[in-house]
């Protein structure tokens, strides 16, 4: 019997929902072949955060306390991680596909002499490794790919699967950790806040995106009243970025931020494949344009063909009497 581990990743003082579902998935894993599963989490006090990820399952979850870790830092985050997978030996490590995660997978591995599968959409284990199937070409294939080894450490895209509770009578264990700041060969200076309404882009749940379409001051106010209506963050294309309307942080695409909530509206958006290869993998997709040839229909759940000057003041009061009714 080995152990799975997933990493939790915290953001704005909470663990990722991306986290939860790497780990609802790990746990179906452990259960399906004998393993035990157990988390990871780093913060300025770690132990905040077990009784929600005992939630989810983790029989032991590994608390790794320091204040350095209030911010992401490559080095404390490596160095903490490559303690806590020696300790464990696990035989795959689950992590969220953040930008944090990014930056820290290469360096992990090489220390930990592990495989990598990156940014995976859906992972198994198989015939003794680990297989899994990962977007290519700005989404357009999908690669199948396997690892062999121990660990294996896969990160897994927002929205590959559902995060599910399972509560375990967890057991707790908090490592030692110390390090050294002055060894730091890099320091954070600033944090510059997205601009996405307070809500991240790629964790959240809905996603209301811009694109040349909106073409005034009116179009991006008709775009934030929906957003606030669905409490949606807001995306855009990557024309709206470069004429200034939207700012670089909310880009989704190829170049920009990939993202997979449960609902995606793309308002005014072709459907360039740079840009599908940001949102394809929402589970619902609405394209408003007002050409019925637009590639986003390809993609698109849902579409209607029409001006989104029209049809987002109808589409916002709908919702606002929906949610009065619901209230
Ligand atoms: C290397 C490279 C990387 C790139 N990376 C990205 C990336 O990461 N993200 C990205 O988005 N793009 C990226 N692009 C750019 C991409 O190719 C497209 O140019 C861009 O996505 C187009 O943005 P858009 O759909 O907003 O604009 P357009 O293609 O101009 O489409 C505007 C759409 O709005 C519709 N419309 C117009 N008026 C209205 C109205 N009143 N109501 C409703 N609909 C209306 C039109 O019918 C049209 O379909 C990249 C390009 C390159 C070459």
């Amino acid at each position: 019997m080995s152990t799975i581990l997933s990493f939790i990743a915290i953001q704005n003082g909470k663990p990722t929902r991306s986290s939860f579902e790497g780990l609802s998935r790990a746990r179906h894993l452990a259960a399906q072949h004998g393993h035990t599963l157990a988390a990871v989490v780093l913060a300025p006090d770690a132990s905040a955060f077990t009784d929600e990820i005992a939630r989810y399952g983790a029989q032991t979850i590994y608390t790794v306390s320091d204040p350095i870790f209030a911010q992401h830092m490559n080095a404390p985050v490596v160095r903490a991680l490559e303690a806590v997978i020696a300790q464990v030996q696990p035989a795959l490590v689950v992590f969220p596909s953040s930008e944090g995660v990014k930056d820290v997978l290469g360096a992990l591995a090489v220390r930990t002499h592990a495989a990598v599968l990156p940014d995976v959409a859906s992972f198994d284990l198989a015939d003794g490794g680990v297989e899994a199937t990962r977007p290519v070409m700005a989404s357009k294939f999908y690669a199948r790919v396997r690892a062999e080894g121990e660990p294996v450490l896969v990160s897994v895209r927002s929205g590959s699967y559902e995060a599910t509770e399972s509560p375990a009578d967890a057991t707790v264990e908090a490592l030692p950790f110390s390090f050294d700041e002055s060894s730091l060969k890099q320091t954070l200076r600033e944090v510059v806040g997205a601009a996405t309404g307070g809500i991240d882009l790629a964790d959240a749940r809905v996603v209301i995106s811009a694109g040349r379409g909106v073409k005034d001051e009116a179009g991006q106010h008709l775009v934030q009243e929906l957003a606030d209506v669905l409490g949606a963050a807001i995306g855009a294309s990557r024309a709206v970025v470069e004429n200034g309307m939207f700012p670089a942080t909310a880009q989704i695409g190829q170049t920009g931020k990939v993202v997979s909530p449960d609902l995606y509206i793309g308002v005014g958006i072709s459907g360039a494949i740079q840009h599908v290869a940001g949102m394809v993998n929402s589970r619902v997709i609405v394209a408003i344009n007002t050409n019925p040839d637009a590639p986003i229909f390809e993609v698109a759940t849902y579409g209607i063909v029409g001006d989104l000057y029209t049809v987002l003041p109808l589409l916002i009061e709908e919702l606002k009497k929906a949610k009065a009714v619901a209230a």
